[in-house]
């Protein structure tokens, strides 16, 4: 096949000279890990958001461990969540020596089948891990009424939900404004916001975030920037096992520069999905995602089901040929080599619908510097595709 001049990533951060100034600024100020313009993006976040409290750490990853591990996750304990996720939902639970708890997804979208939850709560349930996938949010307001229910925290996997809302009491509120107990962001590039790597907890419990701020740096009594501006001399401790889980000042100086940008970002990536929907949802044998009324997805990923008479990788291969890239749906944790064996893992539900999900769904291209005319493109071609695949495909539009 011919190829294609018009190439189409499925994602690519917003990054220009304006990261480029603020981190030379950090640069040549000689204080480059977790010092003031780390301080400066924490409280930003929290601004952001709407949260009393928002700690900076080295990824998301490590901010779920931590977050896991304040609410008492120890060995033994299980932890509810989702299979459908990225493998670090479920690996930050095994971190903590705790089996992950598989339940489903819903029936319509890609998140956690509230109506599973509650079935799945042993005497060991220690939180309940929710993820809002590819940046929808889930719904929050169920899984929090249950947990309540069962005194068991809520911690939000919200890796890809910076710039998210929900509708909270009549009100729209950014996911990150504590709705659970604690909530876990990131930057890596392949999210909507980027520090190259990072991660961010928000939360409203102010002794949450003084155990964040303390194990993220190996636990140490007295943190550099307290050590730095003293007159007098200081001894740190070490009083309990910590961690380097810190995030450097040129990671934070991008992240601010960043943050101003998401609001633009959420917009824009909000008008390229609708473009999406109107144009795919009348196709036969296309299931365009649904936002449910209380939801406002920041779109981190467009992610569109296939009907069983579309191949999902002649697809892919065939928009590749194009020039369009793609990505499967979202993997399934369960079916990896590392979670095989009962000390692994337990599904509490039958997985199907996640497992369906893997194997009929597709990620459309979505960044907030494609054009219109690029969307159209990219659904053009996939029509095209799907024509061959299915002639009558195409009578439905
Ligand atoms: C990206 C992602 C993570 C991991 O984030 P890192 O910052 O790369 O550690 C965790 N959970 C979900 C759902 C993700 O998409």
């Amino acid at each position: 096949m011919r190829h294609a001049s018009h190439q189409l990533p499925v994602a690519k951060p917003v990054l220009d000279e304006r990261e480029v100034e603020a981190v030379r600024r950090v640069v040549l100020s000689g204080w480059v890990t977790q010092g003031p313009e780390v301080a400066a993006f924490e409280s930003e976040f929290a601004d952001f958001v709407g949260a009393p409290h928002a700690c900076a750490v080295s990824n998301c990853t490590n901010a779920l461990h931590l977050a896991l591990k304040c609410v008492g996750v120890g060995a033994g304990d299980e932890v509810i969540t989702v299979s459908h996720s990225f493998i670090a939902t479920a690996n930050a639970i095994r971190y903590c020596d705790a089996l992950p708890v598989f339940v489903d997804i819903e029936t319509s979208g890609y998140n956690m089948d509230p109506d599973l939850v509650e079935a799945a709560i042993t005497p060991r349930t220690k939180a309940i891990l929710c993820v809002h996938q590819l940046g929808m949010p889930c719904d929050l307001r169920r899984v929090v009424e249950i947990a309540k229910r069962h005194a068991i925290p809520v911690i939000e996997d919200a890796a890809c939900a910076a710039g998210s809302e929900i509708l909270w009491q009549g009100q729209w509120e950014r996911i990150g404004k504590p709705h659970g107990d604690i909530a876990c962001f990131s930057f890596h590039p392949r999210k909507v916001v980027t520090t190259g790597d990072g991660g961010m907890l928000t939360t409203a419990n102010v002794e949450h975030d003084r155990k964040f701020r303390l194990w993220r740096q190996h636990s140490m009594s007295v943190p550099d920037t307290v050590r730095h501006g003293a007159r007098q001399v200081i001894y740190e401790g070490y009083a309990e096992l910590g961690y380097n889980y810190r995030m450097t000042d040129l990671q934070a100086a991008i992240g601010r520069e960043q943050l101003k940008r998401l609001g633009a970002l959420v917009s824009r990536r909000r008008e390229l999905a609708e473009q999406y929907t109107e144009r795919l949802s009348p196709v036969a044998g296309l299931q365009t995602p649904g936002e449910p009324a209380w939801a406002r997805s920041n779109w981190q990923s467009y992610c569109v089901g296939l009907s069983e008479w579309i191949d999902q990788r002649e697809t892919m291969q065939a928009l590749l040929d194009c020039g369009i890239s793609s990505r499967r749906g979202v993997m399934n944790i369960h079916l990896e080599k590392a979670y095989v064996g009962s000390e692994t893992h337990r599904a509490a539900t039958s997985l199907t619908r996640s497992v369906v999900a893997q194997q009929t769904s597709v990620i459309l291209p979505l960044f907030a510097q494609m054009s219109n005319a690029d969307v159209a493109l990219a659904v053009d071609t996939l029509l095209s595709i799907i024509a061959v695949a299915s002639p009558t495909a195409l009578q439905a539009l």
